[in-house]
């Protein structure tokens, strides 16, 4: 997508804080931080919501929460963290690009 800004950084026409790249995915620092470790995990991919999983997409995504638990610690994450996929823009979707969020590096409330 030309200009979809994750595919921009994906390409790396735009800049951004990397922690983890391979084929597949990316893992970079999110610019506008909600809790003190806020990182973004996308596909490489284009795609914007989970309502599009193919087959493929399907098993990408798996894999990348497999490498997400796997590299977790060394992010600073060891004591927990939650993962958020916003889907949607009335869900508070604002990069139409598949991504996941990544909080932690505090204790994170959760109540209703
Ligand atoms: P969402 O609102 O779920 O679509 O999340 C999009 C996230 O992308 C927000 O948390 C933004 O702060 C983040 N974001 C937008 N542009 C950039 C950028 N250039 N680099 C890093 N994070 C970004």
């Amino acid at each position: 997508m030309e200009d979809c800004i994750f595919c921009k950084i994906a390409r790396g026409e735009i800049p951004s804080a990397k922690v983890y790249e391979d084929d597949e995915i990316l893992v970079f620092k999110d610019i506008n931080p909600l809790t003190k470790i806020h990182l973004l995990c996308i596909p490489k991919e284009h795609f914007k919501t989970v309502a599009e999983l193919n087959e493929q997409r399907t098993l990408l995504l798996g894999s990348a929460l497999k490498k997400i638990g796997a590299l977790a610690p060394l992010w600073g994450l060891e004591e927990g963290y939650r993962l958020v996929i916003n889907q949607g823009e009335a869900a508070g979707q604002s990069v139409p690009h598949l991504h996941i969020h990544i909080l932690g590096g505090e204790p994170l409330r959760w109540e209703k």
